[in-house]
């Protein structure tokens, strides 16, 4: 395990990630930095999203200008404005202690004769969004002759965006010489093509595997219908009361309507997409940056790359159209080590995408249900429960108002008190859910067309019943408990129903094996998947669910001011959950009183108090 010491980082660079409470290299930044300290060297950095690439380029960007000289030496180019300021205020925060530097944003929709008054100032760094820079350079506004490390991050997104013939036009104008480095989540062939076209023999470091999704991130969907979406959307978020989470949409008229009738529906939630004046979307950032959002419901390039720490949830109101996408949407969550779940809501048409992105990502979903009105309900009510509980009472502050208060409920006796206080916060979700319907609707209609009768030569005569052969299945495939169905044990033999796609896998799973000294065989039933869904068995999940939801599934609790009613922000809890920052991994003191712990809630005010 390395340490940033043994980089050969300064002293300077090193205080101030010490200050965030940085402990361990992530291990992107364990493989990068220290080569590009010790060489000079294109390079393209792969590793998935939250993994910590901006300390990993920008930790020695920061150890290699020469802040004697005013020149722009270092570039990095990011293809939103929120990327682009997002990695200001980071590197700004890396160099606290670093002497005479400069850092200068440049993007679109500000004043650009102030960005060109500090870049004038000199600013050894810029970040600039690629339109706004090449308005600059046309006007003469910047100098990019001196440029000795120009950096790509979101490499993908410049690409979708249509950004390449004024990268092209931008780094004309540096010199041959520099350094380029690359960094992305995900490596389509396109981005494969810049790296060739910008680099000389890139130095390429790839942590875990290309595309993968994160692993501190679970993964589940909904089926719903698709005029049930936005009912699905106000089940989860209001079975997860201190849900704080993304809501992706796919266009930017989705993403305003879906905010507005969130906002209608007095839930704490804005739209981040790209018709918002400028002005507007800084303030939404802000906003939920401090948490003074609950929900933020953005399009894809509008929440491109962004890092608020502590996202609970990332909500797909539709799937996107590109697989690649959807680790961007979920790599929101589950960041720094934390974890975080993205739940996705398909109609019956589209749940074989499912399939895809698990390909993809290699990971797993776990398709679940909508919670029922009463769930919700339940989860709710445990969670004002849970409240009252922890709430912090100053005795003091309070008792000149007691006796008034005695004088008119003193007559209360204490049940009728608690039912009281419990329904003025609880009673719009009882009239809300007291007749919903469910929603969830079946996969099955589309999926039958999908679906393959298998036969195995394995039954009760092997000692197996439905669910001891169907976890027999899951570990020999490496399906998961969804994508088997329908398992029925005969004697000698059983049947069991798998996704067409999969049969192969399941084949090719069970090809050399045996059991108890008989080679298994396994063959594809002309048999017709039968229409029952199995006489309910395979599908005892509710209970599972249950323990799921309604605050089992919360690692910590936020206050976010929920739902308009007077209710605003709880500071105190608010403290308590940055104290919860994660750092990577081995963190050597959990106790609280950490160092790490106080160094993470100084850079999560600080942090908050610049963006
Ligand atoms: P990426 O660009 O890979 O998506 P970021 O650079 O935005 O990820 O980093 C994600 C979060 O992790 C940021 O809040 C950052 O401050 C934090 N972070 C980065 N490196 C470390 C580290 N070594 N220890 C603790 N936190 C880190
Ligand atoms: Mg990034």
């Amino acid at each position: 395990m390395s340490t940033f010491e043994e980089f050969g980082l300064d002293e300077a660079v090193l205080k101030g990630i010490k200050d965030l409470g940085f402990e361990q290299p992530s291990p992107i930044q364990e493989k990068v930095i220290p080569y590009i300290l010790e060489n000079r060297t294109d390079m393209v950095g792969l590793a998935q999203t939250g993994t910590g690439k901006t300390a990993a380029f920008g930790l020695p960007m920061l150890n290699k200008i020469d802040v004697s000289s005013r020149e722009t030496q270092g570039l990095v180019l990011a293809p939103t404005r929120e990327l682009c300021i997002q990695i200001t205020n980071e590197l700004k925060l890396y160099a606290t202690h670093v002497r005479g530097i400069n850092i200068v944003a440049v993007y679109g929709g500000a004043n650009i004769q102030e960005q060109a008054r500090s870049v004038k100032r000199g600013a050894q760094i810029i970040i600039a969004t690629p339109g706004r820079l090449n308005d600059m350079i046309r006007r003469k506004l910047v100098d990019l002759s001196n440029i000795d490390i120009a950096i790509l991050d979101e490499a993908d997104e410049m690409l979708n965006m249509g950004f390449v013939e004024e990268i092209d036009t931008i780094l004309d104008t540096t010199p041959k010489d520099k350094q380029s480095w690359l960094f992305s989540a995900t490596m389509p062939r396109e981005v494969e093509n810049i790296s060739k076209k910008y680099m000389a023999d890139p130095y390429k470091v790839t942590v875990g595997n290309k595309n993968e999704g994160a692993d501190t991130v679970t993964h589940n969907y909904y089926v719903v219908n698709q005029r049930d979406r936005y009912l699905a959307l106000k089940r989860l978020v209001d079975a997860n009361p201190e849900i704080f989470g993304v809501v992706f949409c796919r266009t930017k008229a989705e993403t305003q309507m879906v905010a507005e009738r969130l906002i209608e529906d007095k839930y704490n939630a804005a739209a981040l997409h790209g018709d918002l004046s400028q002005a507007q979307r800084d303030s939404v950032m802000k906003a939920y940056r401090t948490k003074q959002i609950q929900i933020l419901v953005a399009t894809d390039v509008a929440a491109r790359g962004i890092d608020v720490s502590g996202i609970s949830h990332v909500i797909n109101y539709n799937l996107p159209d590109e697989i690649e996408i959807y680790n961007h949407r979920s790599g929101r969550t589950g960041r720094a080590g934390k974890t975080g779940i993205a739940m996705s809501i398909v109609t019956p048409k589209d749940s074989h995408r499912i399939r895809s992105i698990e390909r993809i990502i290699k990971k797993k979903f776990n398709k679940e249900e909508l919670p029922t009105g009463m769930q919700v309900c339940e989860s709710q009510l445990f969670n004002l429960v849970k409240k009252v509980q922890n709430v912090e009472v100053d005795e003091e502050l309070i008792a000149p108002y007691l006796p008034k208060v005695y004088e008119e409920l003193g007559g209360m006796n204490r049940d009728e008190l608690l039912v009281k206080f419990i329904s003025i916060e609880f009673n719009h979700f009882l009239e809300y859910y007291k007749n919903t319907r469910d929603i969830n609707a079946s996969a099955g209609g589309s999926r039958n067309a999908n679906v393959k009768r298998m036969f195995i030569n394995i039954g009760t005569y092997d000692g197996f019943e439905w669910n001891t052969l169907k976890d027999y299945l899951k570990d020999k495939t490496g399906l998961g408990r969804d994508d088997i169905s329908k398992v029925d044990v005969m004697g000698k033999f059983s049947f069991f129903t798998v996704l067409t796609e999969n049969t192969q896998q399941v084949v090719d799973a069970f090809q050399f094996l045996e059991h108890n000294g008989r080679s298994i065989s396994i063959e594809i039933s002309d048999k017709p998947d039968r229409s029952s869904n199995g006489g309910g068995r395979s599908r005892g999940g509710r209970d599972r669910d249950r323990s799921k939801r309604g605050g089992g599934d919360r690692k910590k609790s936020y206050s976010h001011g929920h739902r308009g009613s007077g209710r605003s922000n709880d500071r105190s809890s608010d403290k308590s959950d940055r104290k919860s920052g994660g750092s990577y991994g081995g963190k050597k003191n959990e106790g609280g009183s950490s160092s790490g712990s106080s160094f993470k809630k100084k850079f999560a005010s600080k942090k908050s108090d610049k963006s």
